[in-house]
């Protein structure tokens, strides 16, 4: 499919321009004139789950390959069938296309750390992590170059209901006479044991979720993505194209649906831990627990990233910047989701108790969502 690219050009010189994270504003690369975006005064929406997801067609389209001409130097390149913002690999200059997926960024971050902070950022974390600082230039000349690029995201509301039964457990101590061993004589003393008192409980808790964000991109491990949170999306703006001038712009490729349910374990553990204060005790058992979503709502968004890969004995290792905080993401032998499918695991196997808690569910479909994505996480 043919797709026609837009850029835009300075007003003094005619050259391509790009946004820059310092001005926040377009640039000139040659006559160094900026030229303003105009501000939006347009309220960023939410939009309803429900409705969107009965209305999405399911039909799984194939993907496109995106031949695009360039407006400077009318080279035709191809684009990833998911990328819609990126520069002609002949002459530089930035392409913005059409997008091809029926929900489209409403919202973005734009960036905010430009490639030089973000390269800081990053030397001081592979600094601290990995190597002396006499071999860290060397390191950091042999290796790629920062690349920008805009993920989408999905982010959810949510207000919930849980229903919940489960045992609180109460300590208390008992004293007990026990033979001890006081200078190699055996002497009757009374000691103090701790016991704990099991009692029934079942309750219901509310909780109201505002902007769960959800990588929607397999451009990095989800890991490195999801680790970049938090994302502040109150500095959302409305979208305009003008801030994805000279980045790598992708369309999301985690449907709305499957990201749910990746948001659903995010949920899961804070209504555990709910859960748990509502039952009190000095100890808790969630025995079950079912949990309703009302009021839910989606927003597709944008938000910036600096990514690269480095090498290191022979190993690609990935890793990637969030732009708005500085906050550095790199393969590490953790994740939230690794943690949560581990501690999923465990507790299916507890003593063979008969509940229906629904916690073992939700972790399971959200790393089917993952398998059948083949999405790769460290
Ligand atoms: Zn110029
Ligand atoms: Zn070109």
């Amino acid at each position: 499919m043919k797709f026609k690219s837009i850029n835009f050009t300075c007003k003094n010189c005619g050259a391509p321009l790009r946004f820059s994270p310092i001005e926040q504003s377009l640039k000139c690369e040659f006559c160094q004139s900026t030229e303003l975006i105009d501000s939006s005064l347009e309220k960023i929406k939410e939009y309803d789950l429900d409705k969107a997801l009965k209305e999405l067609n399911r039909q799984n389209k194939k993907e496109i390959i995106k031949e695009v001409k360039c407006s400077k130097c009318s080279a035709t390149f191809t684009m990833t069938p998911y990328s819609f913002s990126s520069n002609c690999p002949y002459c530089g200059t930035p392409a913005i296309i059409d997008f091809v997926k029926e929900i489209t960024p409403k919202s973005l971050i734009p960036f905010k750390l430009s490639q030089k902070e973000a390269r800081e950022a990053f030397k001081k974390w592979i600094g601290s992590l990995w190597f002396a600082p006499s071999k860290l230039n060397k390191f950091l000349a042999d290796n790629d170059k920062l690349k920008g690029y805009y993920l989408p995201h999905w982010t959810y509301d949510a207000k919930t209901v849980s229903n919940y039964y489960g045992q609180r457990g109460d300590i208390y101590y008992v004293t007990v006479e026990k033979t001890v061993i006081v200078d190699g004589r055996e002497v009757r003393q009374s000691v103090q044991e701790q016991r704990i008192r099991w009692t029934p409980v079942s309750g219901r808790v509310h909780n109201d979720f505002d902007d769960i964000t959800i990588g929607a991109s397999k451009t990095i491990p989800y890991n490195i993505l999801d680790n970049l949170a938090p994302w502040y999306t109150k500095k959302l703006v409305p979208f305009n194209n003008k801030y994805l001038v000279g980045f790598n712009s992708e369309e999301y490729t985690i449907e709305l649906d499957n990201g749910f349910e990746l948001a659903k374990v995010k949920m899961n553990s804070v209504i555990r831990q709910s859960v748990r204060n509502d039952i009190g005790g000095d100890q808790q058992q969630i025995l079950s627990l079912k949990t309703n979503y009302h009021d839910t709502s989606y927003k597709n968004v944008l938000f910036p990233i600096w990514i690269a890969k480095f090498k290191w004995k022979q190993k690609n290792y990935n890793y990637a910047i969030n732009a708005q905080t500085g906050k550095v993401s790199g393969e590490r032998p953790y994740s939230w989701l690794k943690i949560a499918l581990v501690a999923g695991t465990l507790s299916t196997g507890v003593g063979g108790a008969v509940y229906i808690d629904e916690h073992p569910q939700v972790i399971e479909k959200a790393s089917k969502v993952l398998h059948l994505l083949s999405v790769n996480f460290s």
